[in-house]
């Protein structure tokens, strides 16, 4: 990939960690930054709509995205299928602006190995009670689903050594913060101030050395 100063933002956490209003409000604040829509064969939940939580396909039209190629990243999570479309990613990169992408533990292997300075940022809950309860408070999902969800809670969090970050959503407004911090923090990266300022950096006499 030629050179881009956009960054990939990684965010992996249980369900009922608190992710998606931590991103929505960071979304909020950063409105050049773009959200990656999945594909995914789950059924919507009641207020979820079309290309705009999700695009909903039907597992035949997954598997012929994943087939062609199209997928950056896929992987199976509590029975359905997730996957990150690749076109809109290359092009917001390309053009500078940072992605975030909402996605599993194995969705953040497979993009590391596509795109080694992606950054993952892992959510935690509080503790395992305040997990348990943000679930079943949800009421989107049938007790059974929130029972498998909950089993897989620990298995997802086992992963979290492989984020660079770490965040507890103990309060949200300090959660919030610190994402706000990791984000700023990875746009003053040499990688993308280089490329950011690439004019300054030669009127300095500043080399560009890739890393
Ligand atoms: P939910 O069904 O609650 O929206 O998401 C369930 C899980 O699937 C969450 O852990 C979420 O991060 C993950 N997920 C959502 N989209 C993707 C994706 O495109 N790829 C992968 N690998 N996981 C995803």
């Amino acid at each position: 990939m030629s050179q881009h100063s956009g960054n990939i933002f990684m965010v992996v956490a249980p369900s009922g960690a608190g992710k998606s209003s931590l991103v929505n409000a960071l979304l909020q604040e950063e409105p050049t930054m773009m959200l990656s829509i999945s594909c995914t064969t789950r059924t919507p939940r009641p207020g979820e709509e079309h290309n705009k939580h999700y695009r909903f396909v039907s597992i035949e039209e997954f598997e012929a995205l994943r087939d062609a190629g199209a997928l950056l990243e896929w992987a199976e999570v509590h029975g359905n299928f997730y996957g990150t479309p690749r076109d809109r990613i290359d092009e917001a990169l390309q053009a500078g602006r940072d992605v975030l992408l909402e996605i599993d533990w194995q969705g953040a292997r497979q993009v590391r190995q596509a795109l080694p300075s992606a950054i993952g940022i892992f959510i935690l809950p509080p503790s395992i009670e305040a997990l348990e309860a943000r679930l079943r408070n949800r009421g989107q999902d049938e007790p059974h689903v929130i029972s498998r969800r909950l089993l897989a809670a620990g298995s997802e969090m086992s992963h979290v050594s492989e984020c660079e970050y770490v965040i507890i959503n103990q309060e949200f407004s300090d959660a919030l913060q610190e994402l706000r911090h990791i984000v700023r923090a990875a746009r003053l990266h040499y990688r993308s101030q280089a490329v950011r300022h690439a004019e300054l950096f030669s009127q300095l006499g500043i080399s560009k050395t890739s890393n």
